[in-house]
């Protein structure tokens, strides 16, 4: 923020006629308050979207007209605070603190007034213009709650229109009152008054900035964000406070703020206690201090189950469909007359590439219902609060459990979620460790390889990846934050580290939205299938190609192919983790496109089409012959875990690391990991094995 902020006089007031000129309108709330649904009831089609400048945050523009009024909107990323932690809040508050923005409508979700009014204060503190849209009116009714919308407004101080963005009631009226609320006064009487001890200091600090700039426009908030110690305050602000500044006063006025926020809903919200009670309820024991985390895990574990042994059985009937369909693929080609060469590249590279990935499906499809179940019900965002104790002594605050959990289905949103973090180190640091949470596309190499050499093991084994990625990840994070606090103490020597703090709302327990889950299960499916269709496909048609031919045309023999040559190139590097292998080390490149592309490779490489018992049993007896054994499957497992993820999760990493040098650090390290991982169990278990 520049230092120009401090010189801004408000701008409304030379807005002489209003009628005429475009207003400028920001929407704000909380994530999932209905800002988006709202936008769009009002600008229908007709937007523009384009990034914030200088980051990935998406910007959402249209304008929307009734009677001689035009309106330019503008939909803000959904958050929770207003402080500087997140790339959202600080592209939001910068926004606001703009010039451009005439008049702010804060989209409240009704059903959790009491969560979502957290941010109101802090926008009402700004001293702008806000236009309080009560969203969800709908539910409230529906649930026979009550809002005393004579009460609110006062206490607040700023219109309240009640509004149902879905049901499309109460627009016109709220766009109403956002064109006759364009101006404040900025002397009006404070909404939160803090204790005597704060509110003399923000009186101190007011006069001090006064003085040196008598034209400020709200010295109370940037009073109020000094106390807070907001970092980038602090840095521009043009006068020293220091002595007033004894300490950050942070925690003190956020209590107050929900203090505040709690005689509102007293007053206001009437009929709440039900809902409430029950969510009370549940969570006494659901955040227990002693059995919370026991019974996440025991969540969790749940979930693996489901996914593996329920995803396995669907697995058999998908297995018969894809047996069923390369025989007929097969003899009609045959029939036909196609040369042999075609007949191999569609069976043997595409059918056995694509169709292997493809029987995963089940699996894949499962564990992103319980996901999407965890979330919707309300469950997730508690897994934030009891996780918070173990993910702050591995210096992360409890909200980076989030993307990691997210990890366990795919990497890419993942790593999307970390922009939700407070910092830029605990966002790097959770970008680092997410992608050793095991996808769901690793799912295919620990079922095929623990399937093949585990017996009844086998679910062990798999399940030991989810466990060994998540330690490794944890002490890689908690090794991270040791180096992070002794280079601080390099450059400043005395100065205690950073404590996360930790602050959030628990959203009421709904019962799980069946159609917003299958939503969430069908796109992420969609995503799996597309990437077979695609990413897959193509790469399986390169390996077929590279294995199947050299320079001298096409090879019967496949270890005489390109393939082969380029994986014994790398069987001295992978011989000590057990995996000097040119089939393996050529699978494993092959990985780099996608996960699923190890398993389709070796459907590829060792000649069979279908993952089914004839076509493991035809792999495991290859691998035999060739000296792989058990160990070196787990070690290959190990390796798959922890080696450099996907092209697409690398785009998503070098998108929101923006760093060229940030980037490479993470792949080297995740490559470097992997092959250190891999020797060590290696090596280890074969000296007690044998
Ligand atoms: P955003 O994250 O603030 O942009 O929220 P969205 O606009 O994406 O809305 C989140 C969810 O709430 C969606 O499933 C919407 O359909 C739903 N929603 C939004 N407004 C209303 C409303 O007025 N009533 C009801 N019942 N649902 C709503
Ligand atoms: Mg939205």
């Amino acid at each position: 923020m520049a230092k120009a902020e401090y010189n801004k006089t408000h701008n409304g007031s030379d807005n002489n006629s209003p009628q005429t000129e475009e207003l400028q309108v920001g929407f704000i709330g909380n994530p999932n308050s209905g800002k988006t649904t709202l936008f769009n009831a009002y600008t229908g089609a007709k937007l523009k979207v384009a990034n914030w400048p200088g980051v990935t945050v998406e910007k959402k523009e249209g304008v929307f007209k009734s009677h001689n009024h035009s309106y330019k909107l503008v939909d803000l990323p959904g958050i929770y605070s207003l402080t500087s932690y997140s790339i959202e809040e600080k592209v939001s508050r910068q926004y606001i603190l703009s010039d451009d923005v005439d008049v702010i409508i804060d989209v409240v979700d009704a059903s959790n007034l009491e969560r979502n009014l957290y941010l109101t204060l802090q926008l009402i503190e700004i001293g702008k213009p806000v236009v309080l849209a009560l969203n969800m009116m709908d539910i409230v009714e529906e649930r026979g709650m009550e809002i005393d919308l004579h009460r609110m407004p006062e206490m607040l101080g700023i219109p309240v229109i009640p509004v149902s963005a879905r049901k499309k009631t109460g627009l016109d009226i709220l766009m109403h009152a956002v064109s006759h609320h364009t101006e404040i006064e900025p002397e009006n009487d404070p909404i939160v008054v803090y204790s005597d001890l704060i509110e003399d200091k923000i009186t101190k600090i007011t006069e001090r900035l006064r003085e040196h700039n008598p034209d400020i426009y709200n010295p109370r908030f940037y009073a109020i964000k000094l106390l807070e110690k907001d970092p980038e305050i602090m840095d521009t602000c043009p006068v020293d406070v220091s002595d007033i500044l004894d300490k950050s006063y942070e925690t003190e006025i956020i209590k107050q703020k929900y203090d505040f926020i709690e005689e509102v809903i007293e007053e206001v919200l009437i009929n709440r206690q039900e809902r409430a009670r029950r969510t009370d309820k549940i969570d006494r024991v659901l955040t227990h201090r002693i059995w919370g985390m026991p019974i996440f895990f025991g969540i969790m574990g749940l979930v693996f189950l489901l996914t593996f042994a329920l995803g396995d059985g669907i697995k058999g009937i998908f297995e018969g469909w894809l047996e069923s369909l390369s025989i007929w693929v097969d003899s009609s080609l045959s029939a036909i007359n196609a040369g042999p060469i075609l007949i191999s590249l569609i069976v043997d590279g595409i059918i056995a590439g694509v169709g292997t990935v493809l029987t995963f499906l089940p699996n894949i499809a499962i564990l992103f219902l319980a996901l999407a179940f965890l979330e919707d019900s309300g469950y997730m965002a508690r897994v934030t609060y009891v996780m918070n104790g173990i993910m702050n002594k591995i210096g992360l605050s409890g909200r980076a459990f989030i993307p990691m959990l997210l990890g366990f289905g795919c990497t890419v949103p993942a790593i999307m979620a970390t922009r939700t973090l407070e910092n830029e180190r605990d966002r790097r640091k959770t970008i680092l460790i997410t992608p050793f949470m095991s996808c769901s596309a690793k799912i295919p190499i620990y079922v095929l390889l623990s399937g093949m050499f585990f017996g009844k093991l086998a679910s062990l084994a798999a399940l030991s990846m989810y466990i060994i990625g998540l330690v490794a990840g944890l002490l890689t994070s908690y090794a991270a934050t040791k180096v992070e606090n002794k280079i601080d103490q390099l450059k400043a020597p005395g100065e205690k580290p950073e404590v996360n703090q930790l602050l959030i709302e628990l959203p009421e327990y709904k019962n799980p939205n069946l159609y917003s889950i299958l939503i969430y299960v069908w796109e992420n499916v969609k995503e799996y299938l597309a990437k077979a269709g695609t990413t897959i496909f193509v790469a399986s048609i390169i390996l077929w190609f590279i294995l199947r031919f050299s320079t001298t045309g096409y090879v019967e023999d496949m270890s005489q192919g390109f393939g082969a040559a380029i994986g014994r190139f790398l069987v001295p590097i992978l011989e000590p983790a057990g995996l000097g292998f040119w089939q393996i080390s050529l699978s494993l490149i092959a990985g780099l496109a996608a996960k699923e592309v190890v398993v389709s490779s070796m459907g590829i490489l060792f000649g069979i089409i279908n993952i089914d018992e004839a076509g493991i049993s035809t792999i495991y007896q290859s691998l035999e012959a060739i000296g792989f054994g058990p160990l070196n499957a787990y070690a290959m497992m190990i390796f798959v875990l922890f080696y450099t993820p996907c092209i697409a999760t690398l785009g998503v990493i070098a998108k929101e690391l923006k760093s060229a040098k940030w980037t490479t650090f993470v792949i080297t390290f995740q490559l470097a990991f992997a092959w250190l991982a891999s020797v060590i169990v290696y090596q280890i278990f074969k000296l007690i094995l044998y």
